[in-house]
């Protein structure tokens, strides 16, 4: 890697940079020893940090991860399912095409590395709300571009004690990741190997220099913020358009329902085994609860309410928030003002579909292979940034 000098360097990017940066240049006080050196730090270890950190090692990085769990860290509670439509117009999931084939090959090869099952393929019965949504499923089935996700067969192994009277359709190639077991796994692995450790970070801590950047005792080329919603709290990305969106989930035993597949008639029925099923879920704009809402779990027991008739346990209730954008696409870049620190982030509501082929995309522009898409670079909010910041975007290279 061949990072510019601090003489190759424009004077007004080194002003910006010393009042946004004013460690760039090594302290007096900067200790030359140093515990350890890695290629990337990377900071967060939800869906977001332990697949791009998978990507570089891929790619032969060395890669240290900074994790504080918190509460609220969307990766510990989302139901990890995948849908390759978008049910309001049933309307192909953006990129479905390439990016399920990636995740699923991403996640099987952690399968093995972890030595875990954590995938499983399941079909979703969705129940249509209306007559128009029969009429569209019923076109779409006509186009040859939905072939692969819709089934022409009608439902057949319908649950028991729910409401089944409306039309239902039958989605292909939908299933769940079980995540928290995904990061569980790995980080036993990590911090067993030293990759991983616990403990909280703040970018005062950090100091860049012309050679790479310090984090306490630990030295590396390259840091890359993958804090999900959290972000928002630090000055350094806040200019970008983050639209969180609040969650809670339930888990229930549900004795006499007997579901196969992913139920989803506006709200869903997850089968986990041993009549154990994950509700969801809920999305608050506004009011952004770190955990979960009393709110949350009355709408969803409702809509549960509402279509099945037996008994139930209630087993757990819990919340996060998902890091969406508001233009529904990744955050993946550098900082404007510093080439050393990079973003990794805006998974949104379909994260897990979407994680592992931009986590390869970006694993390889930080090895100085590739490039970031323009859809998903957070250049796409240059404007934004200057607005906010009244400095220039300055396009920086690795
Ligand atoms: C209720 C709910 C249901 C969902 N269901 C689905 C679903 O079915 N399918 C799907 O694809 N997606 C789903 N999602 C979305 C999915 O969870 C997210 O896209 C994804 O988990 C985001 O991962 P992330 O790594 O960006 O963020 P997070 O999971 O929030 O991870 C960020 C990590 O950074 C750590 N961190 C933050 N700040 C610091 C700091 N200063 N120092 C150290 N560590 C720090 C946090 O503790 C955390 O571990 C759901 C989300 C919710 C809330």
């Amino acid at each position: 890697m061949v990072f510019p000098t601090l003489s190759s360097i424009p004077i007004h990017k080194i002003l910006t940079c010393r009042i946004l940066f004013s460690d760039l240049r090594p302290l007096p006080d900067m200790k030359p020893e140093v515990d350890t050196a890695c290629d990337v730090l990377l900071i967060g270890h939800g869906l977001a940090g332990a697949t791009l950190a998978s990507a570089l090692e891929q790619a032969g990085k060395k890669v240290l991860i900074i994790d504080q769990p918190l509460p609220g860290a969307a990766s510990q509670v989302a139901s990890g399912m995948w849908n390759p439509l978008t049910f309001r117009l049933l309307l192909k999931s953006w990129r479905v095409d390439e990016l399920l084939p990636a995740a699923l090959s991403f996640y099987t090869s952690e399968s093995t590395r972890l030595g875990i099952n954590m995938l499983q393929n399941l079909e979703i019965l969705r129940v249509f709300p209306d007559e128009a949504a029969d009429q569209r499923w019923k076109e779409r089935l006509l186009d040859p571009a939905y072939a692969a996700y819709l089934s022409p067969d009608k439902p057949t192994l319908l649950p028991q004690n729910i409401d089944t009277k409306a039309k239902q359709g039958l989605v292909q190639q939908a299933g769940w990741l079980n995540l928290p077991a995904y990061l569980q796994a790995d980080s036993a692995m990590r911090l067993a190997n030293g990759s991983l450790l616990e403990q909280p970070f703040s970018l005062s801590d950090v100091h860049f220099s012309t050679q790479g950047l310090r984090w306490h005792n630990f030295q590396a080329q390259q840091l890359v913020l993958c804090r999900g919603q959290f972000e928002r709290q630090d000055r350094w990305f806040n200019w970008l358009p983050t639209k969180p969106a609040q969650g809670d989930i339930l888990t229930l035993r549900i004795p006499d329902i007997k579901l196969e597949q992913i139920y989803n008639a506006g709200f869903f029925i997850l089968p986990l085994g041993n009549d154990t099923y994950r509700l969801g879920a809920t999305y608050e704009w506004e009011q952004l609860e770190p955990g979960p809402t009393a709110a949350g779990k009355a709408e969803l027991l409702t809509k549960f309410e509402a279509v099945y008739s037996g008994t139930y346990e209630l087993l757990n209730h819990q919340g996060g928030i998902r890091p969406t954008v508001a233009d529904r696409r990744p955050l993946l870049g550098l900082h404007p003002e510093q080439a050393r620190l990079g973003i990794f982030n805006g998974l949104g509501t379909k994260g897990v579909m979407v994680a592992p082929y931009f986590a390869l995309q970006f694993a390889k522009f930080l090895c100085g292979e590739g490039q970031i898409e323009d859809e998903v670079n957070i250049k796409r909010f240059k404007k934004r940034y200057e607005q906010h910041t009244g400095s220039r975007w300055n396009d920086v290279a690795l």
